[in-house]
């Protein structure tokens, strides 16, 4: 059996208030990375202490009904979902705070991050779990539409588009991959690309142009959607700023923005190895950084999957990366 403990109602607490406090296992982020660290955390008695940072309970209380997240038969909100999370690790005491790590030093242990421009706390593992942003074009209708037929993931959305059409942004390898997921359940995808050619790699390419209801519309942009509370269709400029400009509409339910993702590792670039996106390089089947005793986990270490159980998965893995640091150089 284990001890219960009170539910944390997220107010700073009392050690917030003093200028530099020792922890013995910080977790930057309250995503289902930052959370399921914190839940195996607390349970090894490493006394996490979780930042939540601006989007408490992360990308997912952004989204209505998550139906792949294994044990939840019936699907279950991203925010229902969340709030389970955090009562879970909270259960078993990790101490859940507001606050943005503004700044790091993890030149030597205990490693100095900086809360809010002021709070310094001193780690002796940090664990890292501060997610990914999917890119937006900044059109007004992708605000207006969210919820309502626009989505930035194919692999968690596209299930509600089954047999209508759909049109997906972008040229690259993720465009490619969530064309080619939409085309096994939708009725057409349509491919927006910018430009006259695809940056995605040759052989995603060839698979993208050899599917029969995927069409690629070379040369457009999206000038904004329509619809009456929902996405019926987009207005796209085709071969925009030539003299041949003309713009034209698609009859859509479902738009996919697939421009890339921004991981939010930019405070801890000075040190850490990040790859050419930004992504912070694991150490393969770990969650261990360049640095020892630094470990990431979920969408900020993950170019290829991005799913609320694979973050989760990798939250696992840093704290138990992080408890055996820990034993081994006590
Ligand atoms: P995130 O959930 O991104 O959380 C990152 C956390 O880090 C946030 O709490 C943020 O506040 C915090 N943070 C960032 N910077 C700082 C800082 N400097 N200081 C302190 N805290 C910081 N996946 C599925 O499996 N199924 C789905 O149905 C599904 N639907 C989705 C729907 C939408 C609209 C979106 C956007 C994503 C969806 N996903 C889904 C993907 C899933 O949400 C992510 O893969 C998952 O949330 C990644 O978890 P994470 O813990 O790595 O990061
Ligand atoms: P990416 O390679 O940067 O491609 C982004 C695509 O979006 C590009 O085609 C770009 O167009 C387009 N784009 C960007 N901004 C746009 C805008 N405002 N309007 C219209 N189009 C816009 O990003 P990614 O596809 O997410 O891939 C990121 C990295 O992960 C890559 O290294 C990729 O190889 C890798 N990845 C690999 C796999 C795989 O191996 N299966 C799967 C997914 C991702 P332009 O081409 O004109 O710049």
């Amino acid at each position: 059996m284990f001890d219960t403990f009170q539910l944390s109602n997220n107010q700073p607490s009392q050690k917030e208030e003093g200028k530099t406090e020792n922890v013995k296992c910080l977790i930057i982020g309250s995503g289902p990375a930052g959370y399921t660290a914190a839940i195996y955390a607390a349970r090894a008695n490493l006394k996490p202490v979780l930042y939540e940072g601006l989007q408490p309970g992360g990308q997912l209380t952004t989204t209505t009904e998550v139906e792949n997240f294994p044990g939840y038969p019936e699907g279950i909100t991203g925010p229902e979902l969340m709030e389970d999370l955090k009562k879970q690790a909270s259960r078993f005491g990790t101490d859940v705070r507001w606050g943005l790590a503004t700044s790091a030093d993890l030149s030597k242990r205990p490693f100095i991050v900086t809360i809010d421009n002021s709070k310094r706390i001193e780690a002796e593992t940090l664990i890292i779990a501060t997610g990914a942003t999917a890119k937006y074009l900044g059109l007004a209708d992708e605000k207006k539409y969210a919820g309502g037929g626009v989505s930035a993931c194919a692999t968690c959305d596209g299930f509600f588009y089954r047999g209508k059409d759909v049109a997906v942004v972008g040229g690259g390898d993720t465009a490619a991959e969530e064309a080619l997921y939409l085309a096994g359940l939708c009725n057409k995808v349509y491919l927006i690309v910018r430009r006259n050619e695809l940056r995605a790699s040759k052989v995603m390419q060839e698979r993208v142009l050899k599917t029969p209801n995927i069409e690629v519309l070379w040369k457009h942009q999206t000038k904004g959607l329509f619809g009456d509370g929902v996405v019926e269709g987009a207005e796209l400029y085709k071969n925009k700023g030539e003299v041949d400009e003309e713009i034209v509409k698609i009859k859509i339910d479902g738009f996919f923005l697939a421009i890339g993702h921004t991981p939010n590792s930019d405070i801890f670039s000075d040190y850490l190895e990040l790859d050419e996106v930004g992504y912070i390089k694991t150490l393969p089947g770990t969650s261990k950084t360049n640095v020892a005793g630094v470990f990431a986990c979920g969408d900020v270490q993950d170019p290829h999957y991005r799913q609320a159980i694979t973050a989760a998965g990798s939250g696992c893995m840093a704290a138990i990366d992080a408890e055996r640091f820990l034993s081994e150089n006590a």
